[in-house]
């Protein structure tokens, strides 16, 4: 079993990203090491630059999650934590699978023509050729498993048709197909402002979202200051089917308590949400502000976090060597 997953240093890392990915990450490790298997995770720097960063944002951003990853438990012991940019045979295999991947297969990536928008001609090759990388980024290491929230999944069906591909064209196994791991318990955490929306690094409101190096106040003066219907809490977590902003306040209380959002109802059931606002404050405050603090002293420690970075580095790049050559080899190419 090894497990590979990463996350992009786009700045403002929030709850969602926490709750929806760096959490389940933690709470995976000791599986995968009780399976005898390896957990990866990345830093997706090579990712970040498909659209336009201040380069300065993009370093602050590789040790902002560098340092959510560590103060949320991910291990460096453990997993091997590094950031992609260090190991260049991300960008080796992703051109060599360039040449598998057919542009109708990215011509359908529905992520693209959301990101690209009316502005297509305009958008970078790297956002259309995102897929490629991202698959590379998994069939590098022959990942079995890889943790990836909905949005993800067709890039990870689009992985596994490069390696079909691969495989068949060039009579070899080399190239492992990887199984999409979406946790049922991993929660989409929707926007504070507008319920409809997912909770996401780009919304222009910083009200719309929790920050995870949000002070104790700020945590606070979100979850008060979040939308909802004028309506008490229901009976049942059924009962809140059509109430977006309350069943998103439940999906975060009981996300970060560890318990189930019908169990969150039947406590709060009838109750006012000026009283269960509060409640999902101070629990919000307790649970993240011992995350944050470990955050901000990583963040100061620029170098320290950086030495495990590459450490982390040199153990990915020795797993990933001899599967770029075998690749390389295949399709005819004189190295080594
Ligand atoms: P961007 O708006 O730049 O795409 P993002 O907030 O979606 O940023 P990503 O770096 O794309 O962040 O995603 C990192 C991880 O966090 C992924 O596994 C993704 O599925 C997860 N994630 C992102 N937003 C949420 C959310 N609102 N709820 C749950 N999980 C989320
Ligand atoms: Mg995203």
């Amino acid at each position: 079993m090894r497990v590979v997953s990463g996350i992009k240093p786009t700045g403002n890392l929030h709850l969602g990203n926490y709750l929806g990915a760096i959490k389940q990450w933690v709470g995976m490790q000791a599986d995968v090491e009780a399976a005898g298997g390896e957990s990866m995770y990345f830093i997706a720097d090579l990712h970040a630059l498909t659209e336009w960063s201040e380069p300065a944002a993009i370093t602050d951003s590789t040790f902002e999650v560098s340092a959510a990853m560590i103060a949320s438990g991910i291990d460096p012991t453990r997993s091997i934590l590094f950031n992609q940019a260090r190991v260049p045979a991300h960008s080796e295999l992703a051109w060599l699978l360039n040449n598998v991947a057919r542009v109708g297969w990215l011509n359908r990536m529905t992520q693209f023509k959301d990101k690209a928008g009316k502005n297509r001609e305009g958008a970078s090759v790297g956002l259309y050729d995102y897929p490629v990388l991202m698959a590379a980024d998994v069939l590098l290491y022959r990942a079995t498993h890889v943790p990836v929230g909905e949005d993800q999944k067709q890039h990870l069906e689009l992985a596994r048709d490069i390696a079909t591909k691969f495989n068949l064209d060039y009579k070899t196994d080399l190239l492992l197909e990887p199984e999409p791991l979406i946790s049922k318990a991993a929660p989409r955490i929707m926007s504070l402002r507008d319920a409809t929306q997912k909770m996401s690094k780009s919304n222009p409101s910083d009200a719309a979202r929790i920050n995870l190096v949000d002070d104790d106040d700020a945590i606070a003066q979100k979850f008060r200051k979040a939308k909802t219907d004028p309506e008490p809490m229901g009976a049942s977590w059924e009962s809140l089917k059509d109430r977006p902003e309350a069943k998103n306040l439940v999906t975060i209380f009981a996300a970060l308590a560890d318990r189930t959002p019908d169990d969150v109802v039947a406590e709060y059931a009838g109750q006012g949400f000026g009283s269960f606002k509060p409640a999902l404050a101070d629990l919000a405050v307790a649970k993240l502000g011992p995350i944050r603090d470990e955050m901000v002293r990583l963040i100061a420690d620029k170098g320290s976090v950086d030495a495990e970075l590459r450490k982390g580095a040199e153990r990915a790049a020795s797993l990933a060597a001899p599967l770029l050559r075998d690749v390389q080899r295949a399709m005819g190419l004189r190295v080594g």
